[in-house]
């Protein structure tokens, strides 16, 4: 009995020791403090960082934004595409789009529009709404390159959204691709794409391809003849969180400090 004593009496001893030199690994970052953002009052809308491209008033952040027609909060597509003034690279872009209604036509002459990445990188805008077409050319589609993994569609009375997560491809000076760009798209709530490493950019008539191009870019809202209705978009230019390597990693336990060997 007394030997049973002393053993508890030592393992709660070790514990309080070992917990009071409890080891902590360190990554030796000096870490930025995280800018403040006051998030919108649904995740629908835009927080306090975003830059609003168009809120239901009119078209003015975009170029040819007066061959469109906005209607009771609604921009339709039509005479040309529209493409915004301002520039992004990496990005959180949401965007709202509504097929048209009466249902006209079928397959990509159904409710097709899209948007461009960097004026030039193609996210499919189309009512899949049951309607057959080639499936890397259905809505969610990053164009003649990957299908969504799957469609969730809604209806044509009914909005559709699309939450995009941007990265921009990089080029050196000689205009070599350094990395490509990576998609990660939400259509409706549900993960379509999923980090999609992206071949170049989306043409219908030749296979994909990387032009350099500076780092920044429009985006652009495709018009293909069919009035595509859309609201609430707005961009977040996307910049990871910032640190500076100010010693090398190490595990801390009491006074004591061992450096992390690479
Ligand atoms: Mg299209």
């Amino acid at each position: 009995m007394k030997k049973n004593w002393i053993t508890a009496l030592l393992l709660l001893f070790s514990l309080a020791v070992s917990t009071s030199n409890a080891a902590e690994y360190l990554n030796g970052i000096k870490w930025k403090s995280p800018a403040i953002v006051t998030p919108g009052q649904t995740d629908a809308m835009p927080p306090s960082d975003a830059v609003v491209l168009f809120d239901g008033s009119n078209l003015k952040g975009w170029k040819n934004g007066e061959n469109w027609t906005v209607k009771d909060g609604v921009a339709y597509s039509g005479r040309g595409k529209i493409t915004t003034l301002e520039s992004f690279g990496d990005c959180q872009l949401h965007i709202e789009w509504k097929a048209p209604e009466p249902v006209k036509g079928s397959g990509q002459g159904r409710g097709n529009s899209c948007v461009f990445l960097m004026d030039r990188y193609e996210i499919q805008v189309l009512d899949s709404y049951e309607n057959e077409t080639y499936h890397d050319g259905q809505a969610g589609a990053i164009y003649k390159q990957t299908p969504p993994a799957v469609n969730a569609m809604r209806p044509p009375s009914q909005w559709n959204s699309y939450d995009i997560f941007w990265t921009a491809p990089r080029f050196d000076d000689q205009g070599k691709l350094v990395s490509p760009a990576y998609i990660t798209a939400i259509h409706n709530g549900v993960l379509i794409l999923n980090h999609f490493e992206l071949k170049g950019d989306t043409p219908y008539h030749r296979p994909p391809a990387y032009n350099a191009h500076p780092p920044t870019g429009p985006i652009s809202l495709q018009d293909h003849g069919n009035p595509v209705g859309f609201r609430n978009i707005w961009v977040r230019p996307f910049k990871s969180a910032e640190g500076e390597q100010v010693r090398d990693p190490y595990i801390k336990n009491g006074d004591k400090e061992t450096p992390i060997q690479p």
